[in-house]
């Protein structure tokens, strides 16, 4: 089959535009444009025996999380895809996980590139944020609470043992793009939880000049495993792409719209405390994720 048939059998879909030099969107008025691109690679991001449909699926899961993160609402994507062989039940296997996805979050596949090459796949997500509206990572203030939605720890435990509920849960993340829209006008700031929520929420630190406190015992964490294991998956276990957030705590209300935990409080300063039951300073190893 060549290049061209095989992007018009897997991956154009009447309408979407695909076959023209570029891809051509309208920015409907009064909105930006929110742009984010992630590149998984067979053995780094996904095993070689991987299911592809949830590779597909999770390919475009990714970057939706990221539109989410920035309140922003999901509209296109393009997808740039190197592939060693041109192998049928592979390449029918991941279309299908991909518009999965992309159906159930109503984004349109308008454009991408085929290659060939080690296996790699480049997704890049477009959505549209209201003028200024945006939710950034350096917004947060002293005294705003700091919040998460769904658990944490539950994608790296099903690492550890696929009879939880996290193995679902790594492979095909749920990005929380209707709680990161509700978020726009009442979060100070917002980071999807990717590499683990210690080392996220230092982003927001970091970008913000502020410090903070971490309640453990509040932390929304797997019920399958033992507390202390539980908590250490909650702190530093990557793939979870919950959304970490913070809001003026008169705008607290937004919990009961959401799913969603208060787990700490914006201080002033810098680093991170945690603070166990009893209220005494806990240690934890809060590693997370990284590349290099
Ligand atoms: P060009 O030669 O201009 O780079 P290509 O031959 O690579 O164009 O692609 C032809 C058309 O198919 C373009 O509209 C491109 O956006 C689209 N396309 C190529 N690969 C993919 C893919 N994996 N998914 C979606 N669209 C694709
Ligand atoms: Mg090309």
């Amino acid at each position: 089959m060549s290049e061209f048939a095989l992007i018009d059998r897997y991956f154009s879909r009447k309408g979407s535009g695909i076959g023209d030099d570029c891809a051509i969107v309208n920015v409907p008025t009064g909105f930006q444009l929110a742009l984010s691109t992630d590149t998984l690679i067979e053995g780094v991001h996904f095993a070689k025996d991987a299911n592809p449909v949830n590779v597909g699926y999770k390919s475009l899961a990714v970057s939706l999380s990221d539109l989410a993160s920035c309140g922003a609402r999901p509209d296109h994507a393009t997808l740039c895809i190197t592939l060693p062989q041109h192998d049928e039940n592979w390449l029918s296997a991941f279309s299908r996980g991909f518009f999965e996805c992309a159906d159930a979050f109503g984004v349109k596949l308008i454009g991408g590139d085929t290659t060939k090459g080690s296996l790699s796949i480049t997704v890049q997500a477009h959505g549209f944020v209201k003028i200024g509206a945006a939710l950034l990572r350096s917004g947060a203030r002293a005294g705003d609470a700091i919040c998460v939605t769904g658990t944490l720890g539950t994608a790296a435990l099903g690492l550890r043992d696929s009879g939880t509920n996290g193995a679902p849960r790594l492979h095909r993340p749920t990005p929380r793009v209707e709680a990161g829209q509700a978020l726009v006008d009442v979060a100070t700031s917002a980071i999807d939880i990717s590499d683990g929520f210690h080392q996220d929420l230092n982003h927001i630190l970091t970008q913000s000049t502020v410090g903070a406190d971490i309640w453990l015992d509040k932390l929304p964490i797997a019920t399958s495993v033992t507390k202390a294991l539980a908590v250490q998956a909650a702190l530093s276990g990557g793939d979870d792409y919950e959304l970490c957030f913070t809001v003026p705590q008169n705008r607290l209300g937004i919990l009961e719209s959401i799913n969603a935990t208060e787990v700490g409080v914006i201080k002033e300063g810098t680093g991170c405390r945690l603070i166990d039951a009893d209220g005494k300073i806990a240690e934890h190893d809060t590693k997370g994720y990284q590349h290099f």
